[in-house]
């Protein structure tokens, strides 16, 4: 039981000292520096206990699950023509929230058109 809260509470200790995305494989990296006795399974097991809880904040990119422990949205845009694949920045959830009457957690937003090389 010890052991346990020892290695919860370094996972959680090397999350929060991310501030922006990262990964299972990112957090996994971090903690074995620090306990290599921690495998991955564990690291995917507590990731999905605090999506889970609503504690941080999952996301789809490239196929890969992302988190976040503080930013609330992940939003692409994707050229139709070149295929050109970037991150965008939004900020607020007001106009989201307008929308919606139940309550928003987190929101992931895939936009498509044609970039300005393309254009
Ligand atoms: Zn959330
Ligand atoms: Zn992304
Ligand atoms: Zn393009």
């Amino acid at each position: 039981m010890k052991r346990a809260t020892q290695q919860k509470q370094v996972i959680e200790q090397e999350l929060s000292s991310f501030n922006s995305f990262f990964n299972a494989e990112e957090l996994y990296q971090k903690v074995s520096k620090k306990n290599p006795k921690i495998g991955i399974a564990t690291i995917y097991r507590f990731l999905n206990d605090l999506t889970k809880n609503g504690e941080i904040h999952s996301f789809q990119c490239n196929r890969k699950t992302l988190y976040s422990n503080s930013k609330k949205n992940h939003c692409h845009f994707t050229c139709e023509r070149c295929g050109e694949r970037k991150h965008i920045d939004i900020k607020k959830l007001d106009f989201l929230n307008e929308k919606v009457d139940e309550e928003v957690c987190h929101f992931q937003i895939d936009v498509t058109g044609i970039c300005k090389k393309c254009r």
